[in-house]
C-alpha cells in the first residue's frame, strides 16, 4: 500500500523532529506529514552524542544570531540549566584572545576578560601557564533527550506520523509528487520532501536528483573521565582558546573532546584510541586533577556544508525539495529557531518574534548550488 502525504520528512533526529513539530502547527493540521526515520528510534546518531551545551559564541557570528533566537524557547521549556563558558590561554596568546574579542564586538553576546586570579577561582587546579580567559555567564547545558522528545511528542499532537525503520532507498518524481521507496516498509508519495538526514543529507539529494551541497561529515569524540579532586559542580565549560580541547563537568564527572575533526563517510561512527589519548594528554597540560578512569567514550559526526552555515530552503531547480542540512556543532542549541525558520520558509509564512531578526539568505542553499562540485 501507497501511503500518501503532503509533506516527508527524512531523518528523525534533532533537525527533523523539530521541523515536523513546527511545520504541523504552522500548518494548522492542514497537512499530512510523515516523519521518517531509518533507525529503530529517532536520536541515535548525532543528535543522540553531543555534548549537550548551548555556547553563545558556538560557529561563528552568522550562527550567534540562530542561537540567541532559540534562547528564550528552551529557557522558557524548561531544557537549559546556567554553566558559564569559559574560553583559556596561555601567556603569550594575548593576540589570539584579542582576536576572538574582535570577532564577536558587533554580535550580542556578552564575553568578558578575566585575568589569572578570576581564573583559578573557577578553574581550581589550573596549571601556572594558562594566565587569562575570556568568560561567558550567559552559556548553559542542555537536556537534549528532554528537547528531543518534547519535538517528538508536539509532532505526534500536531498530527504528525512517525515511520521508524524506514530507511528512503529511492525516490522519483510521478504525477506532481514524490514516490519515495523504503524497500520492504513500503512507498509514500509526497508533494514536498525535507532532507534532514543529518550525514546522510548530500546523499539523500542524490536519491531525488538533486545536486548535494558539499556536506562533509567530522568526526568529533567525546570522553568521560573520572578524575581526583571531583570537579565542583559550577565548573564552566571549558575551551581552548585555540581549539584543541573542551571539558565539562557532568554528574561529577568530565566530558572531555579533542575537539577533533576527522573527515568520515556517514556512518555509525565509533571512537579512536589515539583521539581519547590526545584528549587525555591536552586535559593533563590544563590542570593537576588524576584521572582515575575512563568511563565512558563516544563519537558522532557533525556535518558541514563549505562556509560552515546551514542550509534551510528549496533546493534551486528542483520542485519540491527543501534542504535542513548543515546543522554541524550547534544543531541542538539553535534547533528551535532553524526549525521555525525552516518552517515558515517551507509554508511561504511570515516571519514572527522568533525568527523576525534572522537573515534567511545566509542559509540559502542557492549560495552553495553554483559552485558546488557534484
Ligand atoms: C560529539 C558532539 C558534540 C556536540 N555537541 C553539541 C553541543 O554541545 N551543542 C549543540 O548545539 N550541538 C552539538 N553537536 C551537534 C549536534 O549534535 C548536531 O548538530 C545535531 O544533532 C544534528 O541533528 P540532525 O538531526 O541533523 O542529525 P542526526 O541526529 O544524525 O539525525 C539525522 C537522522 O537522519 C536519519 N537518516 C539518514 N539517512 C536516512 C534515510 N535515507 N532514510 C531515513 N532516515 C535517514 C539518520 O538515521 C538520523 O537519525 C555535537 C555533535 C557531536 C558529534
Amino acid at each position: 500500500m501507497t501511503e500518501q502525504f503532503d509533506i516527508a520528512v527524512i531523518g528523525a533526529g534533532m533537525a527533523g523532529a523539530s521541523i515536523a513539530a513546527e511545520l504541523a502547527a504552522l500548518g494548522r493540521g492542514k497537512h499530512r506529514i510523515a516523519l521518517c526515520e531509518a533507525e529503530d528510534f529517532p536520536g541515535y546518531h548525532t543528535t543522540g552524542r553531543s555534548a549537550a551545551f548551548r555556547e553563545e559564541c558556538y560557529g561563528g557570528p552568522d550562527i550567534v544570531p540562530l542561537t540567541l533566537a532559540a534562547g528564550d524557547y528552551l529557557h522558557d521549556g524548561g531544557f537549559l540549566t546556567p554553566r558559564a563558558g569559559l574560553y583559556i590561554a596561555r601567556a603569550g596568546q594575548e593576540a589570539e584572545v584579542a582576536a576572538f574579542q574582535e570577532r564577536f564586538a558587533e554580535s550580542d553576546v556578552t564575553i568578558r576578560p578575566l585575568g589569572r586570579e578570576e581564573l583559578s577561582a573557577m578553574l581550581p587546579g589550573i596549571r601556572a601557564e594558562w594566565t587569562r580567559a575570556l568568560h561567558q555567564p550567559n552559556c548553559a547545558d542542555i537536556d537534549v533527550g528532554g528537547l528531543h522528545q518534547h519535538y517528538l511528542a508536539r509532532a505526534r499532537e500536531g498530527g504528525v506520523t512517525l515511520r521508524t525503520r524506514h530507511r528512503l532507498l529511492d525516490a522519483s518524481r510521478s504525477g506532481g509528487d514524490w514516490r519515495l521507496d523504503f524497500g520492504a516498509a513500503g512507498e509514500m508519495r509526497a508533494a514536498i520532501v525535507v532532507d534532514a538526514a543529518g550525514a546522510w543529507a548530500d546523499q539523500v539529494a542524490r536519491q531525488f536528483g538533486v545536486e548535494p551541497l558539499g556536506l562533509q561529515p567530522l568526526r568529533r569524540t567525546v570522553a568521560q573521565l573520572r578524575v581526583d579532586p571531583k570537579p565542583p559542580a559550577d565548573l564552566p565549560l571549558t575551551l581552548d582558546i585555540s581549539g584543541d580541547f573542551y571539558f565539562r563537568p557532568d554528574n561529577a564527572r568530565i566530558w572531555l573532546s579533542p575537539h577533533d575533526e576527522t573527515p568520515s563517510e556517514p556512518c555509525d561512527a565509533a571512537p579512536e584510541e589515539l583521539d581519547v589519548a590526545l584528549a587525555i594528554d591536552r586535559f593533563q597540560s590544563v590542570v593537576d586533577w588524576r584521572i582515575e578512569a575512563v568511563e565512558r567514550r563516544w563519537a558522532g559526526l557533525r556535518s558541514f556544508l563549505p562556509d560552515r552555515l546551514p542550509a534551510y530552503g528549496y533546493a534551486p531547480g528542483t520542485e519540491g525539495f527543501f534542504w535542513f542540512a548543515g546543522q554541524g556543532g550547534y544543531g541542538i542549541q539553535t534547533a528551535p529557531a532553524a526549525a521555525r525558520l525552516g518552517a515558515q520558509l517551507l509554508l511561504g509564512q511570515p516571519r514572527d518574534a522568533m525568527t523576525g531578526e534572522l537573515d534567511a539568505k545566509l542559509y540559502a542553499p542557492d549560495r552553495l548550488a553554483a559552485d558546488t562540485p557534484v
